[in-house]
């Protein structure tokens, strides 16, 4: 297998990769920098669910913690078909990053189950979440490792990984997992915080070009928690988003697809395109190919490679999803003149409000939706400056300008610690 080949087909190469990228601008000792391509913990759990029809039905799960030296191990857990250890592995190194990027107390870690959550019922998928937190809650816990939403898992799926969680301490413990309903102790603003956070990269990205969201043309892959909530605040800003996409297919039109109409169409018919929504049909393959002036993947990595980076024509690429983009087709990107917002800094809104969730948790606050929204536009704002500052000084691009301000900062923590024994 080719070098290409293997960084597409393997995330956790690809994260590794992306490291020694940024290692090269970073006085690391190497012992510290093979550290940091290591997960600290890998958990694998093969548990039974029964089945709506009475069947048994075995499924397998993981949580891998990369990294807890600046703070307790954060990610989200995801629920699809195609998940495996390695993709795992590269989400919770992601992750590390991330947290660093925009500096708050966190590690980094991922979960995921191999399941395809739109073939079971919701009796089914309770069964599978709760079965799944008892097979991982002794490495869980608000100062251990905080769970949250990714890929097909959102408030409902939290809330019983909470109730199952307090279930087992005996005590009720919101600060196990974020992004809950608020009634169980989520933030105001959790929901769209990722989608948000997306806009708030994507706007002072093209405001560093030069140029500003309102009138720019949108082509958005995904339209979940990211995609979808993205869209909407796009729209706010005054772009116009030409297509969007779901795991079936997309929809596009030039002179605009109406999100409100394209995602009420999905709820009702789990389709974006409906009688509705004027727009024509494109591919996922597509879409990323249209000619518009912002690109923002928001659902699966892997997405941009060597095969079609070339064929992007957008000006501005924004990282919704994460690892959407093969280092091949970063190094295509970077040669024709595509700004690409890296993963890392891009979605990072979601992680962020979960951490004010948690501290709310932890204390028992109720902030305001306007003290969350101007804490995050506070965090991405500054995270954003301080990358762009690094990429104009080191000359390299905003992933590795972004690398280097996180794996720095988690490299620097390792060395206050010290090696223990
Ligand atoms: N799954 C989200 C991410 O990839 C959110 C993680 C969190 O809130 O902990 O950033």
């Amino acid at each position: 297998m080719s070098r290409s080949e293997t960084t597409r087909l393997d995330p956790y190469a690809m994260s590794c990769r992306q490291l020694d990228d940024a290692a090269a601008h970073l006085d690391i000792e190497p012992g510290l920098l093979e550290r940091l391509r290591f997960t600290e913990r890998e958990v694998t759990v093969n548990f039974p669910v029964k089945m709506d029809d009475g069947s048994l039905k075995m499924f397998t799960g993981y949580r891998v913690q990369h990294n807890d030296v600046r703070g307790p191990f954060k990610g989200g857990l995801r629920y699809h078909p195609d998940t495996d250890l390695n993709e795992v592995r590269a989400l919770a190194m992601w992750m590390t990053w991330k947290a660093a990027v925009v500096n708050i107390p966190y590690g980094g870690a991922k979960g995921g189950v191999q399941c395809d959550p739109k073939k079971m019922s919701r009796a089914e998928v309770e069964k599978l979440t709760r079965r799944f937190t008892w097979g991982i809650a002794s490495i869980i816990g608000p100062e251990r490792d905080i769970p949250a939403p990714d890929v097909n898992t959102g408030p409902q799926e939290m809330a019983w990984i909470m109730d199952t969680y307090s279930m087992l301490m005996g005590q009720t413990t919101p600060g196990v997992v974020t992004g809950k309903p608020l009634e169980l102790g989520g933030s105001l603003g959790r929901f769209e915080a990722t989608g948000r956070g997306v806009v708030i990269s994507a706007g002072r990205a093209a405001r560093h070009l030069g140029l500003e969201l309102k009138g720019m043309t949108v082509a958005i892959q995904g339209s979940g928690n990211v995609g979808g909530v993205a869209a909407r605040y796009f729209e706010k800003a005054g772009a116009t988003v030409v297509a969007m996409s779901d795991s079936g297919g997309g929809v596009y039109n030039p002179k605009g697809v109406s999100s409100a109409k394209a995602l009420a169409c999905k709820d009702q018919y789990s389709c974006l395109l409906g009688r509705e929504v004027s727009a024509e049909e494109i591919s996922n393959q597509e879409l990323l190919e249209l000619e518009v002036d912002l690109l923002a993947p928001c659902a699966m990595e892997g997405v941009l490679t060597q095969a079609n980076a070339g064929k992007v024509k957008a000006r501005l690429v924004v990282e919704g999803a994460n690892g959407p983009t093969t280092p091949e087709a970063d190094a295509i990107l970077e040669d024709k003149g595509v700004l690409v917002v890296p993963d890392i800094l891009a979605n990072a809104g979601g992680v962020t409000v979960s951490y004010f969730e948690w501290v709310q948790n932890l204390q028992n606050l109720l902030w305001s939706e306007d003290q969350i929204s101007l804490r995050l536009e506070e965090i991405m704002g500054k995270a954003m400056d301080e990358v762009l500052a690094i990429a104009q000084e080191k000359k390299v691009s905003l992933r590795t300008a972004a690398m280097i301000l996180g794996v720095g900062r988690v490299a620097q923590a390792t060395r206050l610690r010290g090696i223990y024994p």
